[in-house]
């Protein structure tokens, strides 16, 4: 919607400037710096159209979000788009309250400026060419420059600085190098190395959601009120694509979740594991899963309905997920059976976060909404590891479950890891 707007609104400034040029051409033949002028205007226009108009289709062919980022900071940098010489895209994270940095493009040094922009210009590479390169290769992600952008985190308020600033008030700053001596930003200035720049808002439904903070040091190339407005023209469509995109992911991730209690479903735990086995194998490392069965739900389920054991199932899911570490996948096996995948895990480690879970849900007070008691439960769990016990995900989790049954007939309540 926005994208037709800003592509009418061009279309239209073409038309004014052609019409211009037409009249002015009745008017006197000899005007000619004015007509040059206004001819220039014009190709500018149409130019800008063009750009605008390639760049939103480049948009258009992923959802993924690193994707659209790439894109966007591309366009920004390659000579073929807005032809900046880095370029930094940070977002908003409204729960912590954060600007985060997300993605940096540019070269680290002058140097390596040089050479890019000599294999650009002997590859004759267009837009498409540089954004295909994401594709092939993800050097970029492995420059120096994205990673200390990818490190930037700095609070939503006034303090934080002109990133702050800019994102609070909605509007587009242009800092000269002037301007840039007056200013006191650690940030910009020490840690970013800024000397002129331009920072542009990211908006989506009005609402703005991230910053594009373009510069020119290698070339030392001055920003013009042209660059800026075409930036911000930009942004706002790149605003709604970076939207579009959170959305698409975001419904992804929740179809892999398990309605009922949130963790990874059954269908996703297969996806993880044979992913994270595949990546134990490339590496080298030790991965193991952990498999645990509610016991005697049935119990408690025929005592207190289904409704209570789903609270239950609840509950036991919020521990296990806080009681496996930041990198483990909590996943929901199905029925009253639950899986986690520890990744780079040996199984010492392995039997030791197993009994983590089991003491923090056997000393756990359910309180039972629906009669008002405190209810007790226990769980029987089994620890399985790559490459001692299985070298293939179907036989991890057979190994896992015959050790789960193992810790049941051994009376309950128990973890089984050998
Ligand atoms: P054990 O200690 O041997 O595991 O005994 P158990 O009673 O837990 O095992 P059994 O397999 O006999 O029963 C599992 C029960 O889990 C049966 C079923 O009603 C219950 N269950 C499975 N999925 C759900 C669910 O989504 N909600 C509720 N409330 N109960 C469920
Ligand atoms: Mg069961
Ligand atoms: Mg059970």
């Amino acid at each position: 919607m926005s994208i037709t707007c800003k592509r009418s609104a061009l279309t239209k400034k073409c038309f004014y400037v052609s019409l211009e040029i037409n009249m002015k051409n009745f008017e006197s033949e000899e005007n000619t710096q004015e007509f040059q002028q206004l001819e220039s205007k014009l190709i500018r226009a149409q130019t800008e159209l063009n750009l605008l108009y390639e760049i939103s289709n480049a948009m258009r062919t992923t959802l993924k979000l690193e994707q659209i980022l790439y894109i966007i900071l591309t366009a920004t940098t390659a000579h073929a788009g807005l032809g900046f010489n880095r370029a930094m895209l940070f977002l908003v994270n409204e729960k912590e309250g954060l600007i985060e940095g997300k993605m940096g493009i540019g070269p680290d040094t002058g140097e390596q400026a040089n050479d890019i922009w000599k294999n650009i210009d002997t590859k004759r590479m267009d837009l498409y060419d540089l954004i295909n390169v994401f594709n092939e290769q993800h050097s970029i992600f492995y420059s120096k420059f994205n990673n200390l952008v990818k490190n930037l985190r700095l609070p939503i308020k006034e303090e934080s600085g002109l990133l702050a600033i800019t994102l609070l008030e909605g509007m587009p700053l242009h800092i000269n190098k002037e301007k840039t001596k007056t200013i006191e930003d650690n940030l910009l200035l020490n840690v970013l190395k800024l000397e002129e720049f331009v920072i542009v808002p990211l908006k989506a439904h009005d609402k703005v959601i991230g910053l594009i903070l373009a510069d020119n040091v290698y070339n030392k190339k001055p920003i013009t009120n042209d660059d800026l407005r075409i930036l911000s023209m930009f942004a706002n469509q790149a605003g709604l694509a970076i939207e579009n995109s959170r959305l698409y992911e975001k419904t992804l991730i929740q179809s892999h979740k398990d309605s009922l209690t949130n963790l990874w479903n059954h269908a996703y735990f297969q996806f993880l594991l044979k992913n994270e086995l595949k990546n134990a194998q490339v590496d080298k490392n030790n991965l193991s899963i952990i498999m645990l069965d509610i016991d005697n739900f049935k119990e408690h389920n025929d005592k207190h309905g289904h409704q209570s054991g789903d609270q239950i199932l609840y509950n036991v899911a919020k521990i296990i997920k806080d009681s496996a570490r930041r990198k483990d996948h909590a996943c929901r096996y199905g029925g009253e059976e639950f899986a986690v995948i520890l990744p780079n895990t040996k199984l010492n480690e392995a039997n030791n976060i197993a009994e983590r879970i089991r003491k923090n849900i056997a000393s756990n007070l359910f309180d039972n909404q629906i009669t008002g008691e405190i209810d007790k439960i226990t769980v029987s769990l089994g620890v399985a590891t790559y490459p001692e016990d299985a070298d293939s995900p179907s036989k991890l989790i057979s190994i896992c479950d015959k050790k789960m049954y193992k810790a049941k007939t051994a009376g309950k309540n128990k973890v089984v890891f050998n």
